[in-house]
């Protein structure tokens, strides 16, 4: 059997019309199953009982369920999510003021294999579907209704995988909850995270895409940047240059890039001069992030040497913000705990 939600609207019209239903029901099958998001088709109250049956009897409804869930002092929420073939993925929800912000994964692991990264190290699995991205969404816009009382707000691209790896779906996902089909939300809340896929990012701009965009960047180096990122060996900081400059020249949006602070790597002058001059040709604002410890290679930077970093770069006139490190306590970074779930083999 098929899952309804793989099938596009003109085979549904057409199921519609051989069990002798009215065309309509397409439309209100539709709205139970992208806006409401139900599990069952006996959820569907305003379908009657015999449509729900028959839709029961041809049709797969497969979701992703929360296999379990972590929340942290600071009020932060990781999710573990059982995919319907019983592999996982995570989610973190992180309130702050008045926005709750979901970060989702897109991949199933993820094949980069940056050095300092628990997915990277967990190897690849598969990409997500677009279902399985949203599906993120709607069960934690659902927990964070019943935990902070309060919608999301924004949505981060920065779960595990690499999302421009995986381009056409995480683009369906996208239209999907900022068309009136499903959430009607506007562009500007959702951005998209990359470790930099220069052709991919071309692409964003010449399709047009209206979310925002952050690069995690981390040394602007291209020999350190290579040794933490392997990606950097396909995807060269020239290029990777020239790609955000088109993309910013097409699209005028300005570009987030993510910094990674870590101890005696990327925390020096020299580093913040080499990434000064990787962003004078675009523009730009600067996330630096506190490193959230795993591994025994990587230490945090300390806090004087980090003021001196920002306070450079922002008398070189950048927007720069330090974001501090979230849910320490219940291992939040990306893939810890998929990472946890998998060498304990629960299942
Ligand atoms: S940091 Fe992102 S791109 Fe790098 S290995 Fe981790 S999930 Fe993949």
């Amino acid at each position: 059997m098929k899952d309804i939600r793989k099938i596009n609207n003109e085979e549904i019209i057409r199921f519609m019309e051989e069990v002798g239903e009215k065309k309509f029901k397409a439309k209100q099958l539709n709205e139970w199953l992208w806006k409401k998001g139900v599990h069952s088709f006996n959820e569907m109250l305003n379908l009657s009982l015999e449509l729900r049956q028959k839709l029961t009897s041809n049709f797969l409804l497969e979701h992703l369920s929360i296999s379990d869930k972590f929340e942290s002092r600071d009020g932060t929420i990781k999710f573990l999510f059982s995919l319907p073939d019983k592999q996982f993925i995570e989610g973190v929800l992180i309130p702050a003021d008045k926005r709750v912000t979901a970060c989702i994964s897109s991949q199933v692991g993820c094949p980069l294999n940056c050095s300092f990264c628990a997915t990277g190290q967990g190897g690849f699995s598969r990409n997500l579907h677009f279902t399985e991205i949203y599906d993120q969404f709607l069960l934690m816009n659902k927990e964070s209704i019943e935990t902070y009382q309060r919608e999301i707000s924004n949505i981060v691209f920065m779960g595990m995988g690499e999302p421009l790896l995986n381009y056409e779906q995480v683009l369906q996902a996208i239209e999907l909850l900022t068309s009136t089909q499903g959430q009607g939300w506007s562009p500007s809340r959702i951005t998209l995270s990359t470790v930099g896929i220069v052709e991919k990012i071309r692409q964003l701009a010449d399709d047009h895409v209206k979310v925002g965009l952050a690069v995690s960047l981390h040394v602007a180096d291209p020999e350190k940047r290579l040794r933490l990122m392997p990606v950097t060996a396909s995807n060269p900081l020239p290029e990777l240059q020239k790609a955000l400059q088109y993309y910013a020249s097409e699209t005028g949006n300005r570009v987030s890039i993510e910094y990674l602070l870590l101890d005696e790597i990327n925390n020096s002058i020299q580093d913040a001069d080499n990434l000064l001059r990787f962003c004078k040709v675009f523009p730009v604002k600067i996330n630096l992030i506190e490193y959230n410890s795993t591994d025994a290679r990587f230490r945090k930077s300390p806090p004087q040497k980090t003021s001196v970093f920002m306070e450079y770069l922002e008398q070189k006139n950048l927007i720069v913000t330090m974001r501090q490190s979230r849910g320490d306590d219940i291992a939040a970074a990306c893939g810890q705990l998929a990472a946890k779930r998998v060498r304990m083999n629960i299942k």
